[in-house]
Parts: C-alpha cells; structure tokens; sequence
C-alpha cells in the first residue's frame, strides 16, 4: 500500500511508501529517499523514505508513550486484537501476496504461502493468555506463597530482510505486542510495502496507536535504533555480516539481541533414499522464490552413488519449470529481487564455471519475452562441486544449486558440520536407523527427515546454530515469549500473629 506524505520525493509520478508512526503516516520532513523496483519489468514502482536518527527518535517516542497503557491493557483485550488481525490477513492475505510478488518478484502461490506462515504466529500469539501463564506454589514456607509472572520489556524493535517481507516481521510483532510489548519495526527497504499494509490491518484491528510502527531506511536508521536508549529488546533477521554487526552493537548497547544470520543448507542423500523424491524436494527447495530462502537447499551432498542416480533426475525436472513473472498463470518461479543482486548471483556462475565445477545446467541465456528488462535468471545447477570452490564457501542466494559427491555417510556428515553455516539441514533416506543417527550428529538447528525446508511450526521456534544465529534466542514459539518477557517471582505472606519479631538470619522455608 502506498500513500502520500507532505514531503514527496522529486519523481512525483511514482507512489510513495513512507513511515508509520503514532498510527498515522509520517508528515515530517524526509532528506533521504530509496527507490523500489517491479523485478518483473525492471521498472521504479514506488519511492521509500529512509529515516535518521530524528525519525526513530519520533518512533520510540510514540512506541514508548503507547507502551505505558498498552502493558496494562487485559490480556483478553490483548489477544483479541490479535483474533481481528488474523482475521484481517486471512481476508487480505491475496492483496497482501500481490504486494509481494510486485516488490520482492516472488510468484503468487509462493507469496500466499509466505502470508500462511506468517500467520501462524499470528494464530499462535492468539493463544498468549494460556501461554503467559506464570507458576504458583501454596505454602512454599509456612504460609508463604511463590508464584512467577512474566512482563513486557517496553519497546522492542525488528530490522528484517527483503526475502520474506510480510512473514519475517511476523516471527516478531505479534507476539511481542501480544506480550505487552510495543514495537518499532525497520523492514527492508526494497520491498518495504507489505509492513505499511499490515500497519493498517493492525490499526483496523483496534491495535492502539503508536504500539506498532514502522521506519523505513538503510543502515542509518538500523544504526540508531542500535544506539536508542529506550529501545530494550532487537530482533534481527538478514545475512550473517549483518547479524554479527547488529548482535555486538545491540548487545553492546545493554540491549537483549536476538540475530538470525545467513545460511548454506545442506541435503545430504543417502544411496538408499527414494530418490523419485529426492529429486522433487531438491529442485522444490532449491529453485523456489528463486533461491532467495533462508530455508533454501544450497547443496545437495549425494553419497555413495546416488549422485549418479539423482543428477539426471534433477535436470529433468528442472527443465520443466515455469520460469514467468509471478503473477502469470502457471509461473514456478520469478525474477530475483533486484538488479544488483542479479549480477552478483551471474558473477557467482561464471566464478564456479571458472573454478572448474561442470554447470550441467545454465540458466544465463534466459530471456522472458516482454520482460526482456527484468531480473530473472534460469535454474543453474552445478556437479562435482568441491568444498574449496567459493560457490561452495558463499551464500549465494540465488536459483544455483550444488551438487558435491561424498563417499561415505561420515564424509558427508563431516562436510555438513564443517560449514560455518547451521541453519537448517536435511537428510533423504529410507533408513530410519540412519536418519535418527544423523539428526543426533548433525550440528544444525534446524533438521528434515524427507523434508527438505524443516521450517517449524508457529509453536517450535525458528533458529540456526553458529554464524546462522548471534545470540541464545530463536524467534517466535516459546523462546519467542521468552525473549519478549521478563520473568519475576513473587514471595508473598500476608501478615498475621505468628510471624512477628526481628530475625538476622538468612530467611529459609520452614
Ligand atoms: P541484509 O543483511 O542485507 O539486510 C537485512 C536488514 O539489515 C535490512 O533491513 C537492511 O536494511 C539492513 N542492513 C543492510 N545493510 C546494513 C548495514 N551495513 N548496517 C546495518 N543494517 C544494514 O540481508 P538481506 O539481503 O535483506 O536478506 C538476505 C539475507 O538474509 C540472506 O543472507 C539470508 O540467508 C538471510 N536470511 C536469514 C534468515 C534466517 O532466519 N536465518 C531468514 C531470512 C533471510
């Protein structure tokens, strides 16, 4: 959703997406202006504001004066904004999915399944009165009681990535507003719509205003809410340079940081494994959203000799897809997000053609007809990869897949646990002995039995091990509540006869 602020930027024929703050849209002055492009066409779509410091500064003004009521108001009322908003998407959620497919260039099936995930934590933060329930024990002394509670940290904050638009930010806001929090979102700015658009479901809702807000921007605005005093809690989402950078900051600050970072997911395939399968999930989690999850399989490490097996199958099926715009009839996958990206991912290709590796596919001569300006680039898949090549050693976060050759389950489990990468990892095989082995061996946080994106569910959190994660705290589920909560106990005797008179020691149970 686009609107009009006072101050517009200098190509007034494009829309313009600006701030959210204090439930309405910014009408201060913006000095900084990005562009946001449709993959599709390769051309502008709309104008983003970027903010400074003065603009956060207003956001956690808003969020912080919201945030004296907001954490008083019943948990009922609470969890009831909740039910509307999940009402709300569920109405919207194809508005909400075109909106993505126009920013971010993902195909619509892709994009309606993105706003599906997102709102199962929606669905989840419905249920917090139950899942905010503290512990009570009668009698811990003689007439003494304890009982815990958990309580809002005050204004929390998330800086998210341009690859999941509406769901990242959702692993976050719902259920820290839902926990009493109040929260200032920075989402990416290159696909910055879909937070304005559930700014305003929230605000339909019955979301009180200033509870949620959104600031758009690059690392200037990122950077100050790093440095605001009266932000308490940082979830981050986005690539592990980043991540590093965010969590030291952040943490640095006095802030509880919470920083997922980037990945190079693994699929190990075990000569034994249904290999029909293998090869659906391989090109299924490989190519979709053209390679740009975080859940992506990156690599495919056959062992033994289903390599020789699964490569032809691979190819296949590759050459089946549907490589269109997203919103055409039928599109499997759609143009990278930007044009950057875009030759970064080309110079990745030309480096592992280079580098010796045999690319049995080549999706560089692609064109799509009246689209001839767009982002898009064919399915790549390269063989005999090696752990030295640097397609092996780098995120490259685009529609190129891997396919490395191991001897053994233990060579292929030694490659999986030397990556510094550990977001998420899986295993195709029939053999159940196997399978439970390597899901103890494996050091990965995220682990699939054949399945090939492992993304938990709303009630499990959601996070990597090593440089895929900065910080103790996987987002959403539990460990979401935990890290948007406080926890106290509480000792209580209400005064009688018994228990009077001065006493030193050191207070024990009786
Ligand atoms: P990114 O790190 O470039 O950007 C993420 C956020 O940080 C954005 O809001 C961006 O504006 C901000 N940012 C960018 N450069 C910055 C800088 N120098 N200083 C401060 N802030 C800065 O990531 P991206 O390109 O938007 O997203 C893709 C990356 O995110 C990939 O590495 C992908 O693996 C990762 N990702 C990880 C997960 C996960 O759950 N682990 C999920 C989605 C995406």
């Amino acid at each position: 959703m686009a609107v009009t602020p006072q101050a517009t930027p200098a190509d007034t024929r494009l829309d313009v997406v600006t701030h959210w703050i204090g439930g309405k849209d910014w009408n201060g002055a913006v000095e900084r202006w990005g562009d946001v492009y449709d993959p599709a066409t390769g051309d502008p779509r709309a104008r983003v504001a970027f903010a400074g410091a003065d603009v956060v500064d207003a956001a956690v003004v808003a969020a912080a004066r919201a945030a004296e009521s907001w954490r008083h108001t019943s948990l009922t009322a609470r969890s009831r904004v909740m039910f509307a908003f999940r009402d709300l998407i569920e109405r919207r959620k194809r508005d909400l999915a075109e909106i993505l497919t126009h920013e971010h260039g993902k195909v619509l099936s892709d994009a309606l399944g993105e706003v599906t995930r997102g709102l199962e934590v929606v669905e989840f933060a419905c249920g917090l009165p139950e899942l905010l329930k503290g512990g009570f024990s009668e009698n811990v002394s003689t007439d003494v009681d304890s009982y815990s509670i958990r309580q809002p940290l005050g204004v929390v904050a998330g800086i998210t990535p341009f690859n999941f638009p509406a769901m990242v930010p959702m692993w976050m806001y719902p259920l820290a507003i839902a926990c009493g929090n109040t929260f200032v979102l920075k989402p990416s700015e290159k696909d910055p719509s879909a937070s304005i658009f559930c700014a305003h479901l929230l605000a339909e809702a019955g979301l009180p205003d200033g509870v949620f807000n959104v600031v758009h921007g690059d690392k200037a605005a990122v950077d100050a809410i790093l440095a605001h005093p009266g932000i308490q809690a940082v979830s981050f989402v986005g690539s592990t340079p980043i991540a590093r950078h965010v969590y030291e900051t952040g943490t640095r600050a006095g802030k509880r940081v919470q920083a997922l970072g980037g990945a190079k997911n693994h699929m190990v395939v075990l000569p034994d494994a249904d290999l029909e399968l293998a090869a659906d999930a391989a090109v299924s989690a490989g190519y979709g959203s053209t390679g740009q999850r975080c859940m992506a399989i990156a690599v495919v490490v056959a062992v033994g000799d289903a390599g020789e097996r699964l490569v032809p199958r691979v190819r296949e099926r590759i050459r089946r897809l549907a490589v269109a715009p997203g919103l055409e009839p039928g599109a499997e996958m759609g143009p990278l997000t930007t044009r950057e990206h875009l030759a970064r991912v080309v110079s990745h290709v030309e480096q592992g053609a280079a580098e010796g590796a045999e690319l049995v596919e080549d999706g560089r001569g692609l064109t799509v007809s009246g689209h001839e300006r767009g982002y898009f680039l064919g399915p790549c898949l390269f063989d005999h990869v090696t752990p030295e090549m640097t397609i092996y050693k780098d995120e490259i976060f685009g529609p190129v897949l891997c396919i490395v050759r191991a001897a053994t389950y233990e060579d292929a489990l030694a490659l999986v646990n030397g990556n510094p990468w550990a977001n998420g990892v899986a295993i195709f095989t029939n053999d159940g002995g196997a399978a439970r082995r390597f899901q103890h061996e494996v050091q990965v946080g995220m682990v699939g039995v054949n399945v090939p994106i492992p993304v938990p569910m709303a009630y499990y959190s959601f996070g990597g091990w090593k440089s895929s994660l900065f910080g103790d705290a996987h987002v959403y589920g539990r460990e979401g509540i935990q890290f948007y909560t406080r926890g106290k106990v509480v000792t209580a005797r209400w005064p009688d006869p018994k228990h009077r008179g001065v006493n030193l020691g050191f207070p024990q149970m009786e």
